[in-house]
């Protein structure tokens, strides 16, 4: 089976000699629900942004779904982004002016999916994170954690290879928190593959796989039981 996404002795190296990340190497396999968790500093945003090909390593490699992004331009890049990656951030990032459903559709702009299959899709994809009976609202009248249930619908809709979320309960409540790592659980048992950047080690010990980085090194790769 070709992993989803290898990240392979990758270093990165910022301007002024920062070392970001040591020869870090990650591969996750479809199916997997993985936690990347570390103190702020460690190099947690380092790493989700060459997951998500959003940046690229000062020396190693990441290859998406078996194609090393390193040999694609930038415009290929992106297609590959659109349609293999979905992105949940910790500010949702919905478009205020939109409903839940156009927020969602959004999803779509970069994968070619032509402008009448994708309400329905959309729709769809509200159902699947409980929202169906939200989808004409705007965000502005929806809760922080149906915010985040419609960001999640966004990075789903595409039916993407891998979920990034970036420390996804991080602006919510315990309650509205709970729900959403609930319903990233749930979403990974139907069949998506989906990393968690966290720095919260409740949240984290949750997760049946941890990556755990420190001072831009992994320290600890455990799955559950391994503890
Ligand atoms: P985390 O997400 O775990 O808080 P980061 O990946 O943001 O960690 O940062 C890792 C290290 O790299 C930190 O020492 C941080 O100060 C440094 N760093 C992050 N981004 C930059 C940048 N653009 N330029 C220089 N140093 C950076």
């Amino acid at each position: 089976m070709t992993a989803v996404l290898d990240v392979r002795d990758a270093s990165k190296r910022y301007p002024g000699g920062v070392v970001a990340l040591d020869d870090v190497s990650v591969t996750i396999e479809p199916g997997e629900l993985v936690g990347i968790v570390g103190p702020s500093g460690s190099g947690k945003s380092t790493l989700l942004n060459l997951m998500g090909t959003l940046d690229r390593p000062s020396t190693g490699t990441v290859t998406l779904d078996g194609t090393d992004v390193s040999t694609l331009d930038d415009r290929a890049l992106s297609t590959l982004r659109g349609r293999r990656l979905g992105f949940v951030f910790q500010q949702f990032h919905l478009t205020d002016g939109l409903t839940a459903a156009e927020n969602v559709a959004t999803g779509l702009l970069y994968a070619g999916v032509a402008r009448k299959r994708r309400k329905p899709l959309a729709l769809e994809a509200l159902d699947r994170v409980g929202l169906g009976h939200r989808a004409e609202h705007r965000s502005h009248q929806l809760s922080g954690g149906e915010r985040q249930r419609v960001a999640i619908a966004r990075a789903l809709v595409n039916d993407p290879s891998l979920v990034l979320a970036d420390e996804p309960t991080g602006a919510l409540d315990s309650v509205n928190g709970n729900a959403v790592l609930e319903l990233l659980t749930r979403l990974n048992a139907e069949g998506t593959t989906i990393a968690v950047i966290t720095h919260d080690r409740d949240i984290a010990a949750r997760l049946p796989r941890r990556v755990e980085l420190r001072d831009g090194r992994i320290v600890a790769d455990s799955t559950e039981g391994s503890r």
